[in-house]
């Protein structure tokens, strides 16, 4: 409250509670101009929030806590003439931290340890099944953002050799080898032992990662994927996991969520899920809050143009 105050002194501020089995009446909103959503897209209560916050005739501005805007419920906002801006980077650091962690589970034997550990079985991974050294392999990230950014630096230091992959040109500060262009992905998979997908959702990146691509890959090579389940064709990627073309796959988002008990997926050995949950730290909110909304509101009150703005 008080660091609100000093972003726009005497600002008046209506706190919803974040009951998640509330509903909102659409007047609770009627005379707010801006809102800042800090909760989560799907709930019911967030359903609630956001219809009255479409009916809300004086809004002007949304901020929300999410990075990603690809759920329809934001296009309606933008398409009212509402400024829409996102806290994508305030999760990178714990989302980029899931993926290397994921990657060392498959790349060194702790899935194979942690089963053996289970049985009270001591049983070392012998010379001959030796895993390939992690330091010299090649890692393509799909989407050199505040995500793929990250998990860049972070795999870098491990050794690896780290190509990103987006629309825009390499900057002098890209933590990369090379920055190629989405239309060279396939070409680019032929060389790639980890692919990792950090892409936002658009026309442009649905089925991105296609059986083509895939099977581009190396034999043995993975799939790292913190972006959404629709970058990839699911079927083609369960089924080279299957026929053992694929090494293995972290995997936190899916074609559909939550994940239905029925998919293969969450038998397939060499599989690690979390539940669309790589980004779950303590700090999120804080980042969040002190690092985009409260900057952006200082902005909107000088009238500039705001940081993460979506257009
Ligand atoms: P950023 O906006 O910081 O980065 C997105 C990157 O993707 C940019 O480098 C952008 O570069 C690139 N990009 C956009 N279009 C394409 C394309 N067609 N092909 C290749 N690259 C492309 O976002 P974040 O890093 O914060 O987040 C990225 C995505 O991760 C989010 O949109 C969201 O879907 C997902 N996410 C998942 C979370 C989870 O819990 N698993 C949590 C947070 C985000 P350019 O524009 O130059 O192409």
């Amino acid at each position: 409250r008080a660091a609100i105050e000093t972003a726009w002194p005497g600002i008046e501020l209506l706190v919803l509670p974040a009951d998640p089995a509330g509903r909102l009446p659409a007047e609770a909103l009627e005379r707010v101009d801006f809102a800042y959503f800090s909760g989560d897209v799907y709930p019911d209560y967030s359903r609630s929030f956001f219809a009255a916050a479409q009916g809300a005739p004086n809004l002007r501005w949304l901020h929300t806590f999410n990075a990603g805007v690809d759920n329809p419920v934001f296009r309606r906002f933008l398409d009212r003439g509402v400024v829409l801006s996102t806290s994508s980077g305030s999760t990178a650091q714990p989302i980029a931290q899931s993926v290397i962690g994921g990657m060392l589970l498959l790349a060194r034997p702790f899935l194979r340890w942690a089963a053996a550990q289970r049985r009270r079985a001591w049983e070392p991974v012998p010379a001959s099944e030796a895993p390939a050294d992690l330091a010299g392999q090649r890692m393509t990230v799909v989407g050199l953002g505040a995500i793929g950014t990250e998990v860049a630096r972070l795999a870098r230091a491990f050794g690896l050799a780290v190509t990103g992959v987006r629309r825009s040109p390499r900057r002098e500060d890209d933590p990369v080898e090379r920055v190629e262009p989405p239309g060279r992905l396939e070409e680019l998979a032929r060389e790639t032992d980890w692919l990792v997908l950090a892409c936002p959702l658009t026309e442009e990146t649905r089925g991105l990662v296609s059986e083509r691509v895939l099977r581009a890959l190396p034999r043995g090579a993975y799939v790292l994927n913190v972006a959404r389940g629709e970058v990839v064709d699911e079927a083609a990627l369960i089924a080279a996991l299957r026929d053992g073309h694929l090494g293995g796959a972290y995997l936190d988002v899916f074609a559909t969520e939550p994940l239905p008990p029925e998919s293969p997926l969450w038998e397939l050995p060499n599989v690690v899920i979390s539940p669309h949950n790589s980004a779950v730290a303590a700090g999120n909110e804080r980042r969040a809050t002190e690092g985009y909304f409260l900057p952006n509101l200082a902005r909107m009150r000088r009238g500039e143009r705001l940081v993460n703005e979506v257009r």
